[in-house]
């Protein structure tokens, strides 16, 4: 939807005279929303492949906001310029010693096998044991592992879920769809000693007409999953004489579980790479006038990279290989940035410091906030940030709705932000106040995570979210360049205020974290998404009132069990929390400084 014309925007402008906000109200500079759409079409433009971390289309952004920044008169944060370069993971891709034989059949790669891009890099031979669909669900009164002695051996596994024609099945629940997930079933079978699994589509299921076929490679990085793990087909089995139709039978008739030894051995090597590239962030500095708060700054913050041609992350797994242009993620936010940054420019700078940041590697997991946060340049250390604003998918308020997360972090922030959007000229834009506290999916959650006051603004989720259909001709320049200058309003009251915001730890209700599908347990606890070659997931933070808190784990701390999962990563604290129910006792144990400590836990309900 359209904001309203100038002769409605003139009625809200006298409508709000009489109402004195709680700043000044000198002239602002022009906001742009020409200028605004433009720079979304070129960040967005299929030249720029989608701006996925690694690809010509990321550098080109990276360099082409540094030059917005130059061309605005605003310094670079480092001496060695815009740009502070960091590395993260982007691509998988198979390596030379991937062999997979059953009994005396050898099987040929990507005809008859392919490893997971998640499986461990290694050499198993074992006997194989059939283990259904590898599901283990109490709750649901389903065991494939139960009775069964998987040590050491390697697991053959079907695809999805038993009876899936069956429209009574507990697993069409999209509470239970987890147990369908190959990632689940690798860690499952991890979880219970076996030293490899081997994956085979569920042939015999109806609608998939027997389809017997392996995936193309994707080559996403994801975290290791601990456990040797390849996709087989049933073609390859049965020239070993495992006929997977036969095993299935059973479980296909009484949707109980018919695991059992195979009585044949099997071998699997499997070698993944995962390569990394050098992204950026590109940050401006502008330095305050007033030397006596000058140390302090106020950070506005966008990400500037996308999906490039699809991957993980992607809601078009079928259009691989295309182009997510990205225009409202984040294309929007970085127009928005920009303008942002331009107001500030012009106008000459107040009493504190202002860093304008473009991110990379948010998609990965707010890779480069988290540098920038743990890395800040010297004139803008992080425990001298009075304020980070986030702009993340800004572009296309619906009737001129903008979503404010955070507004909980800073004594005094929400009423603040009501303010400062009623101040004249009055914003055409409806606040939507969401999570008060300031962890989120985007890139304000490195600097909430450091005790920073956030705010967070975004227009809202629409069907073209992470799809190629997210193109420039959907965003609303009057409404972006709306949602840029509250930004710019907050960021200002921030810059130019007596008194410091004051951080406040909220306990808020257990949010939906991350990547976490599901209705799983709430421990609180919040990763460091930054890469960890060491075994174990890093904390950036608890949630006030939570269970990690009252279990007095802490920021800095290093998970490493919950229950009797043992974490190498952060998709086994993920499998942790949906391996359990609300109001399950577990005992959790982490390292502090190379000590060792554990403490029970009762975890609670997610919302
Ligand atoms: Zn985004
Ligand atoms: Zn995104």
């Amino acid at each position: 939807m359209r904001l309203p014309g100038t002769l409605a925007l003139l009625a809200l402008a006298l409508a709000s005279c009489g109402r004195r906000a709680a700043t000044r109200a000198a002239p602002e500079p022009a906001f742009d929303a020409g200028r605004a759409r433009a720079e979304v079409g070129w960040l967005a433009d299929p030249a720029r492949t989608g701006r996925g971390v690694g690809t010509p289309g990321a550098a080109q952004a990276a360099d082409w906001i540094a030059a917005r920044f130059r061309e605005a008169g605003l310094a670079p944060a480092w001496d060695e310029g815009y740009l502070q370069r960091f590395e993260a993971p982007f691509r998988a891709t198979l390596g030379e010693r991937n062999a997979f034989a059953v009994g005396s059949s050898h099987g040929e790669l990507e005809r008859d096998f392919l490893p997971f891009d998640f499986s461990d890099d290694g050499a198993v031979e074992a006997e194989v044991v059939f283990a259904g669909h590898g599901i283990t669900a109490p709750a649901l009164g389903h065991d494939d592992y139960g009775g069964l002695d998987v040590k050491g051996k390697i697991v053959l596994v079907a695809q999805d879920f038993p009876r899936e024609s069956d429209a009574a099945s507990p697993f069409r629940d999209p509470r239970h769809y987890r147990f369908a997930e190959w990632r689940y079933k690798a860690t499952n079978a991890r979880e219970h000693g076996a030293a490899a699994l081997i994956g085979v589509r569920d042939v015999w299921a109806e609608g998939h007409g027997g389809a017997d076929d392996l995936p193309p490679w994707r080559g996403q990085v994801s975290s290791r999953a601990g456990i040797v793990a390849a996709r087989v087909t049933a073609a390859a089995l049965a020239r070993a004489g495992v006929d997977v139709r036969a095993l299935a039978a059973p479980g296909e008739a009484d949707g109980k579980p018919h695991s059992r030894p195979l009585g044949v051995r099997a071998r699997l090597e499997v070698r993944v790479l995962h390569e990394r590239a050098t992204t950026a962030n590109v940050v401006a500095i502008l330095p305050g006038r007033d030397p006596a708060v000058a140390g302090e700054c106020v950070v506005v913050g966008a990400h500037h990279d996308h999906l490039g041609l699809g991957g993980d992350s992607s809601l078009a797994p079928e259009r691989l290989g295309t182009v997510h242009p990205g225009a409202d993620d984040n294309a929007s936010g970085v127009a928005a940035l920009l303008a942002v940054a331009r107001a500030f420019a012009a106008e000459g700078p107040p009493r504190r410091t202002l860093l304008f940041a473009a991110f990379g590697a948010e998609e990965l997991g707010i890779l480069g906030s988290s540098e920038l946060a743990q890395h800040p340049p010297p004139r803008c250390p992080t425990e001298r940030m009075q304020l980070m604003v986030n702009l993340d998918m800004v572009g296309r308020p619906a009737a001129g709705k903008v979503y404010v997360d955070g507004a909980d972090t800073a004594r005094g922030l929400r009423d603040l932000v009501k303010a400062l959007a009623e101040r004249p000229p009055r914003l055409p834009l409806k606040l939507a106040f969401g999570e008060g506290d300031g962890y989120g999916p985007s890139d304000h959650t490195s600097f909430y995570a450091r005790d920073v006051p956030v705010l967070f603004l975004f227009t809202g989720p629409h069907p073209d979210y992470h799809r190629p259909s997210d193109t420039p001709d959907k965003i609303d320049g009057a409404g972006l360049a709306a949602v840029a200058r509250l930004a710019y309003r907050a960021a200002r009251e921030a810059a130019e205020r007596d008194g410091r915001l004051e951080v406040v730890r909220t306990a808020s209700p257990p949010p939906r974290e991350r990547g976490e599908r599901g209705y799983g347990t709430y421990l609180g606890a919040i990763p460091d998404f930054a890469e960890r070659s060491a075994p174990g997931v890093l904390l950036t933070g608890v949630r006030a009132g939570s269970p990690a808190e009252r279990a007095g784990i802490a920021a800095g701390d290093v998970l490493l069990r919950v229950g009797p999962t043992k974490l190498l990563g952060l998709q086994d604290l993920a499998f942790a929390l949906r391996s359990h129910r609300p109001g399950d006792e577990v005992e959790v144990e982490w390292e502090r400084a190379g000590a060792r400590r554990t403490a029970k836990v009762r975890l609670e309900e997610r919302r």
